[in-house]
């Protein structure tokens, strides 16, 4: 089921998302080689926890899980997509790319982030898989306007990302969000022009291109939670979160 949400939600998702992205810029900014990602988890926790507001991924246990997911913060790295657990003895080194993701809930409310950071001086080929996917995520919320549909976002980050090869995830895709972190509808990363949902006015979503050097076929770990290239190339990940207007849309995780 679709929710729409009410302006008085929308509100309180605009100061949440405005949050959100505060925090996740300030730990970008801890992101250098030496540092554990476990201490960027910690640091996220202690920000958002400081501000009043909850993580929203600790603890929390998708269907079909095995246990609940035990961070604040999800950092994969390199050839790791999404959902990498943080851990005391894994260590950024120079070259690296990092994915954070990272949810905040607010007043009940929750909003999703994520963006793809070098370690230290990257290669090439990395810069370019970190901004191009960049781009794919703003491809696809162009198309996040009312009136248009969930298959318009996909179609338009799919063309795009055609000309440079990349492998799109596609078991992988955005999502509703506010009320859960995960709502209807999926938000798949390709697909079809005019066709699934109609988008409008009070829908928030989130929408996350997962990009790979290589094959998009993913792997999932033995932790039950991180997914890598199935080839072991890198792969890239941004995410905002976007509320539906009847124009252009709003992005709600941004200072
Ligand atoms: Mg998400």
């Amino acid at each position: 089921m679709i929710i729409i949400k009410t302006p008085k939600e929308i509100e309180i998702l605009r100061e949440g998302g405005k949050r959100l992205a505060t925090v996740l810029y300030k730990v970008k900014d801890m992101v250098k080689p030496g540092i554990s990602t476990w201490e960027l988890d910690k640091y996220a926790e202690k920000l958002i926890k400081d501000m009043g507001d909850e993580p929203a991924f600790l603890n929390y246990r998708p269907e079909g899980a095995d246990f609940a997911y035990p961070a604040s913060l999800c950092v994969s790295v390199n050839n790791e997509v999404v959902h990498g657990i943080p851990n005391k003895g894994k260590i950024l080194q120079e070259g690296d790319i990092v994915s954070l993701d990272l949810g905040l809930k607010h007043e009940n409310l929750f909003t999703d982030m994520a963006i793809t950071v070098p370690v230290g001086e990257i290669s090439k080929s990395s810069t370019k898989l970190i901004e191009v996917t960049e781009k794919a995520l703003i491809v696809g919320i162009d198309m996040a306007c009312g009136g248009n549909r969930v298959g318009d976002i996909g179609n338009a980050i799919e063309n795009f990302v055609r000309r440079h090869k990349y492998g799109i995830v596609e078991v992988l895709s955005g999502h509703g969000v506010g009320r859960a972190i995960h709502e209807d509808p999926y938000i798949p990363n390709f697909g079809k022009a005019n066709t699934g949902v109609k988008l409008t006015l009070g829908m928030v979503i989130a929408i996350e291109p997962m990009l790979n050097n290589g094959t998009k076929n993913v792997v999932l770990d033995k932790d039950g939670y991180t997914f890598r290239t199935a080839d072991g190339k890198k792969s890239a990940h941004f995410e905002h979160t976007i509320l539906i207007t009847e124009g252009e849309p709003e992005i709600l995780t941004k200072i």
